[in-house]
Parts: C-alpha cells; sequence; structure tokens
C-alpha cells in the first residue's frame, strides 16, 4: 500500500486482527475490514473514521504491548484519523497550521473577534457597551442586523463550503478502489447509527477510559453534546424564520420558541462538552493521538464557551454586561466557525460517511472468501 508511516502502522495492524477476528462482534471496524483483502490509503482512512475509539479492543487484545504484535488499533486508527482531517480538508495549505496550533488559533480568534466587536460597538454606538437593552431588537442597538447577518453569514457559508469540499475529498478517496453502490435503506441505516452512537458501546458493556472499567459516560456525553448542538443550531433556524418571515426581532422572551430551543440545547451542550473534557483529561494516553490533543480540546472548548456565553446572555442579557457579553459569544462563535472545516467537528462528517459506505458494503456484499483472507506479516514470520 503506497500510503504515509501512520497508515502503513495501521495497516500492519488490521492485516492482524483480518487473521485473528477475535473482536469481530465489538464494532463496525472488525466486520469492515474482514470485507477486504488488501487496503488502499482511503480504506485505512475510512477504517480510521469508522471507529469511535471506545478502547474495546486495545483491553481485549491479547497482542497488545508487551506482546512483540504491539497491536493498539484505538491509537493507531486515531492517528490515521486526526491525520485525514488535514489530508482532505479544503484549502488544504491552513490544515497544517491548525493540527499544529489547534487551540492556540481558536482561543487568539475568539479573544480578537471579541475586542474587534467591542471596539466596533464603542465606535458605532457610544455609551451604548454598558447600557441595558431589553426591548425587542436590543441587540441590533449595539450592532445593525445586516452587519451581524452579514459577517456571520460569510464566516458559515466559507465553514459550509470547505466541510463540503473536505467530505467530497473523504468521499471519493474511501470509494476509489473498493467502491460501492449507494442506496436509499443504507443511508437511513446510517442515520440510525450515527444517530444512537451505536459503536460507542465498546459492544455493550461500555466505553473505556481512564481504566480497564467500562463505563457509558463518553456515549452520554457525546449524545449530550451532538443533540445539544442541534437544538442550538434549530434555535438560530427559527429566529432566521422569526427575523425575515415574521419581523420578529431578537431576543425573545424565555417562553418562546428560539428561547426554549436555544435554551435547553445549551444546558445538554454545556454539559456533554464538559464531561467530555473531563473525560478527556482522564484518558488513558495509550488510547489517543496525544499529537492531536490542542486540536481536539480546542473543538470542544469551543462548543462549551458557545453555550456557556449563549446562556449568560439569555439570564444577564437584561443587564448591562449584555454588551460585553454579546461580543463575547459573537466571538467565540466565530471562531467556531472558522476553525470548524480543519479539527474534530469533521469526525462527525468522516463518520457518517464511513457509516453509510459500511452499510452499502453489508448491503452489496463485498466479502471475500475465506481462502482469500490475508494472513499477517507478523504471524508469518513468527511461525517461520
Ligand atoms: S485487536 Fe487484537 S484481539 Fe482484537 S482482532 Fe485485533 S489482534 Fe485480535
Ligand atoms: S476502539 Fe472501539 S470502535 Fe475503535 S476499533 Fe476498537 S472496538 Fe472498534
Amino acid at each position: 500500500m503506497q500510503g504515509t508511516d501512520i497508515q502503513q502502522e495501521a495497516e500492519r495492524q488490521i492485516t492482524i486482527c483480518n487473521s485473528c477476528r477475535y473482536c469481530e462482534g465489538i464494532c463496525a471496524v472488525f466486520p469492515a475490514l474482514q470485507m477486504q483483502r488488501s487496503f488502499a490509503a482511503g480504506d485505512i482512512n475510512y477504517l480510521a473514521n469508522l471507529c469511535h475509539n471506545c478502547g474495546a479492543c486495545y483491553h481485549d487484545c491479547q497482542f497488545s504491548p508487551p506482546h512483540e504484535f504491539a497491536v493498539n488499533l484505538p491509537k493507531a486508527l486515531a492517528e490515521v484519523r486526526n491525520d485525514s482531517y488535514a489530508q482532505y480538508a479544503w484549502p488544504r495549505a491552513l490544515a497544517p497550521l491548525f493540527a499544529r496550533n489547534g487551540l492556540v488559533i481558536s482561543v487568539l480568534t475568539a479573544l480578537s473577534v471579541t475586542a474587534f466587536f467591542i471596539g466596533f460597538i464603542t465606535l458605532n454606538a457610544p455609551g451604548e457597551l454598558f447600557r441595558a437593552h431589553l426591548s425587542p431588537g436590543g441587540f441590533y442597538a449595539l450592532m445593525p442586523h445586516n452587519t451581524m447577518a452579514g459577517l456571520f453569514g460569510a464566516v458559515f457559508v466559507f465553514a459550509i463550503f470547505a466541510m463540503a469540499m473536505g467530505l467530497r475529498n473523504f468521499w471519493a478517496d474511501a470509494n476509489a478502489v473498493n467502491s460501492v453502490a449507494s442506496s436509499s435503506p443504507s443511508i437511513w441505516q446510517a442515520i440510525r447509527d450515527a444517530g444512537s452512537l451505536r459503536y460507542l458501546d465498546g459492544g455493550g458493556a461500555g466505553c473505556f477510559n481512564e481504566d480497564d472499567q467500562p463505563r457509558d459516560n463518553r456515549r452520554l456525553y457525546h449524545h449530550l453534546t451532538f443533540y445539544g448542538f442541534a437544538l442550538c443550531f434549530a434555535a438560530t433556524t427559527v429566529g432566521t424564520i422569526y427575523h425575515y418571515g415574521f419581523g420578529r426581532v431578537a431576543p425573545y422572551p424565555w417562553w418562546d420558541l428560539p428561547a426554549v430551543l436555544g435554551t435547553v440545547g445549551g444546558i445538554a451542550l454545556a454539559v456533554g462538552t464538559w464531561g467530555l473534557l473531563v473525560a478527556r483529561s482522564k484518558r488513558l494516553p495509550d488510547l489517543v493521538d496525544t499529537r492531536a490533543n490542542g486540536m481536539a480540546v480546542a473543538f470542544i472548548l469551543m462548543l462549551f464557551l458557545t453555550a456557556v456565553t449563549g446562556l449568560a446572555l439569555r439570564v444577564l442579557g437584561g443587564t448591562a454586561a449584555m454588551g460585553v457579553l454579546l461580543a463575547l459569544h459573537l466571538g467565540v462563535v466565530f471562531s467556531l466557525f472558522l476553525t470548524m472545516p480543519y479539527g474534530k467537528f469533521l469526525h462527525g462528517l468522516y463518520r457518517f460517511a464511513a457509516l453509510c459506505r459500511h452499510a452499502m458494503s453489508r448491503r452489496h456484499g463485498l466479502n471475500p472468501a475465506p481462502a482469500e483472507r490475508p494472513v499477517p506479516v507478523a504471524v508469518r514470520s513468527t511461525d517461520g
């Protein structure tokens, strides 16, 4: 296989797993790798994004270190997965910058944009920054709606376009050799698997984190984060429909739909991301790609700050703190959008695409005959 050293190391381990097959019931990765006799670099990236890093196969493996085969699939696939974000990114030149300095870039961007908004408000509406704005449309006394919508519309369109290009690159590469036919039932299966985080349960026992005791904490926090984010997005969408469709401007009373969706979503997002940050800080280093700590933490932290500043704005929006809180919230959201196409958010997209390919492969049958299964290099050499 032509590929990076990290992809070749993952292929070595996958080849051992393909002969061993002890873990085949744990998650989608093992049935998926058993469907192929050989692996292109795109296949390795596909398998890596199918993995949820639950850690079960590491704790179950009789060939994990200090065994000479040194199989550690969660870590090998995590390294491939993180590299795949940069490999498929658009524009590609920005990806290495973010991969190396993700946390610093995210925080600096958030602070810089916050400072820009505070400066803008101070110049555009002198004396308004530290004044309470209780009436509907109070936000726009600080910054005109068109300015706010224009800035965030531009960065949102950029983020969507860049992520769509990345997804297109991933899909083309993952399907380059072992292509599968698309079908609606397979996509529906992938939606159900993604929505239930089906493979983040270590085969049923739970996900492994700081020790060899399986728990379901990470699955719960992932759920809260995903559905909290979805509710916040729904709140913004309903608010936009209110504004342009019915001429009703923010902020909305607590009982109105955008406020309810935003508050429930914000609480879920804050709890979920905080739980993920704590879980990550305790994770066994053996299970994670420590090179990508900054990039992973940056995304979760920006989501957490988006939720917390949004909730603070809801609670303190009627006080003199509103102007600074609004600038801070907008700065964090701007940074989140700008860095989305280069970090951990891509795992959600690529994972869904990987689940689609897996469901299609199963539906259309790509199983090789048992006699064609590869024999691992390590097994061959040991057997002499
Ligand atoms: S992770 Fe280890 S035990 Fe599981 S299939 Fe691979 S080699 Fe076998
Ligand atoms: S870490 Fe979990 S999801 Fe990833 S390959 Fe191992 S068992 Fe499957």
